[in-house]
């Protein structure tokens, strides 16, 4: 069977990582998301983790060097032989060209249109696990039992949902990513598909446009 190797692209907040876990499921491949990675690092205090600790919490990307060394790995596990989900990656054109030095071919940039309110709105409600890696809203996906994960443990905000550290992740995901929706667009990747509605409703729209059914 050919590789199912999918991207998705989109500002902080357009809900790329609820819809790669939903096509995670579906598919069975699994999420390759950066951020996750880069979180995790953080929390097993690893030397990676220190490294990119300071960048993430103002809101500034990671340098490219290490982040395309961790996604190389990470695309060699045996999990992603069958395809994978790329998240929060490539966010700049040199991560971009090297993926494509990877020999990596993508059947589709999964890019999700979200306005500037909806992704204020958005952020500033997340809460996470810190344990388990679940995530909830307060208004619109909020916790069975108030401030707890199902898991049991407190949930927390991201440090990057700061109001200030929102407002310079938007920043940069103008100066340097979304010069990647005309890269791709040229390159006949780009599947644009509205972001705003309920999960089920996007997720129903990603459907449609790479052409699964569940
Ligand atoms: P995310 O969970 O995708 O919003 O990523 C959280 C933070 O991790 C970003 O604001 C960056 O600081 C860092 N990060 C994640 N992916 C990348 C990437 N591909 N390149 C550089 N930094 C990244």
């Amino acid at each position: 069977m050919a590789k199912t190797q999918l991207m998705m692209l989109g500002p902080p907040g357009a809900g790329k990582g609820t819809q790669a876990k939903r096509l995670e499921d579906e598919l069975d491949i699994p999420q390759v998301s950066t951020g996750d990675m880069l979180r995790d690092a953080r929390r097993r205090e690893t030397e990676l983790g220190q490294e990119a600790a300071e960048y993430m919490d103002d809101g500034e990307l990671v340098p490219d060097d290490v982040v395309i060394g961790i996604v190389e790995e990470r695309l060699q596990q045996s999990d992603a032989d069958e395809g994978f989900i790329l998240d929060g990656f490539p966010r700049t054109r040199k991560q971009a060209e090297s993926l494509a030095d990877m020999g990596v071919e993508l059947e589709a940039v999964i890019k999700l249109q979200v306005s500037e309110d909806e992704i204020v709105r958005r952020l500033s409600g997340r809460l996470n696990c810190p344990e388990c890696g679940a995530a909830y809203h307060e208004e619109f996906d909020p916790p069975e039992r108030e401030g707890r994960c199902a898991c049991g443990s407190e949930l927390t905000r991201r440090e990057d949902d700061r109001p200030e550290a929102v407002r310079e992740r938007l920043e940069t995901y103008t100066d340097e990513t979304k010069p990647l929706v005309t890269f791709y667009r040229d390159r006949g990747m780009l599947l644009e598909i509205n972001g705003e509605g309920s999960p089920d409703d996007v997720a129903a729209r990603i459907q449609d446009a790479i052409g699964v059914s569940t």
